[in-house]
């Protein structure tokens, strides 16, 4: 039977057996916190969560704009956040009914060749699904398709919305941009975008100890953040001027990584103008409009360029590491709402620059 048959007809059937609350995607613009039927099983490798906390994600904002047409309308959003196992498969070996568990943004099977390769979010019947593919975490409960390798226990004693950080956005901020960006001891680091992603490779890039973490944004809020969070410079770019600040900084060498954590042409031009010699440029932003390379400056300086969507294979280090207290992702956490006023919460975090949103809780 194909997916999309099964789920409906799991849906009927569960019409008679409880419904739950649902934020949905309706169309561009339109949003709404339904009545759907409670998610249940449909594989054996599957599992119900009950959700307790979860987030929005700047790729929800995206949705909402329309801009990913794989996410069809009606779909229930959210790829983030912690829950209670409600129930699981047959096939389900590794959780039981009542663990604690962080869900991860990318769903893998860890058997397909690109789990193989460590690379979860090419899944060939998985990567990001939640929020997306299938029904997401806004919600009171959600399915997780191949529990076992995409949930993780919730560390005893760690603050819940610390461990939400971890689903999408710590994992994407080290891997995407501390990991491909190739930050080192000593080295210079530039982020460009200090939203929550940003934020997140600013708390990461210290494990690395690099000599200077510079953030340019546009906001003095989220720079001050940065600041907080461990950053040695910021630069509000509202005069243009983050370039010649950056040279400035370095000495006029430019910087050992520059990521890019906004998702914009001027964003990436910006990388391509600060880079070193040497020098890696870790892209994480979501484009979706072509930008240009500027190969005509950039050939002779030994550079690299990386691209990738969040893998998750880091979560387990990050998850021993934020049990340590050697982090504390919950610092990004400047709001927070009840499921029932998720479109509020919608709102905030679509204001950030009125509300100072960074990452919002939900509480289911
Ligand atoms: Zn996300
Ligand atoms: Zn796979």
């Amino acid at each position: 039977m194909k997916q999309m048959e099964r789920e409906s007809s799991v849906r009927n059937e569960l019409a008679v057996t409880g419904l739950m609350k649902a934020l949905v995607y309706l169309a561009p613009g339109q949003m709404k916190l339904e009545d759907r039927p409670k998610a249940a099983l449909i594989e054996p490798s599957d599992a119900v969560v009950k959700m307790i906390k979860t987030t929005i994600c700047g790729t929800d904002l995206h949705i909402m704009k329309g801009d990913v047409p794989s996410c069809s309308p009606g779909r229930i959003l959210g790829h983030e956040g912690v829950g209670i196992v409600e129930s699981i498969g047959s096939g389900v070996s590794q959780f039981k009914i009542g663990d604690h568990v962080l869900i991860s943004c990318i769903t893998s099977c860890g058997k397909c060749d690109f789990c193989r390769r460590q690379m979860y979010s090419h899944c060939t019947t998985g990567g990001w699904m939640l929020g997306n593919t299938i029904d997401g975490t806004q919600a009171e409960f959600v399915r997780i398709p191949y529990a076992d390798n995409s949930l993780y226990h919730a560390p005893v004693g760690v603050d819940e919305e610390a461990l939400v950080m971890l689903s999408d956005i710590i994992p994407t901020g080290f891997e995407k941009g501390v990991l491909n960006g190739k930050v080192k001891p000593g080295g210079t680091v530039a982020i460009v975008g200090a939203g929550p992603i940003g934020q997140g490779v600013v708390l990461t890039a210290q494990f690395f100890s690099p000599a200077k973490i510079i953030v340019i944004d546009l906001d003095d809020n989220r720079l001050n953040v940065a600041l907080k969070l461990g950053a040695t410079d910021v630069i509000n770019n509202r005069d243009g001027q983050a370039v010649a600040k950056v040279m400035a900084l370095t000495g006029g060498l430019g910087v050992d990584t520059a990521i890019e954590a906004v998702g914009m042409a001027a964003s990436f031009e910006t990388c391509q103008a600060i880079i070193g010699v040497g020098g890696v440029i870790a892209n994480i932003g979501v484009h979706g409009e072509k930008v240009d390379l500027e190969l005509n400056r950039l050939w002779d300086r030994n550079i690299s360029i990386t691209t990738g969507l969040v893998d998750t294979e880091s979560t387990r280090m990050l998850l021993s590491i934020v049990k340590s207290g050697k982090i504390d992702p919950s610092l990004l956490v400047t709001h927070h709402f009840k499921l029932a006023d998720i479109v509020s919460a919608y709102e905030t975090f679509g204001q950030a620059s009125k509300t100072h949103a960074l990452k919002v809780i939900i509480e289911a």
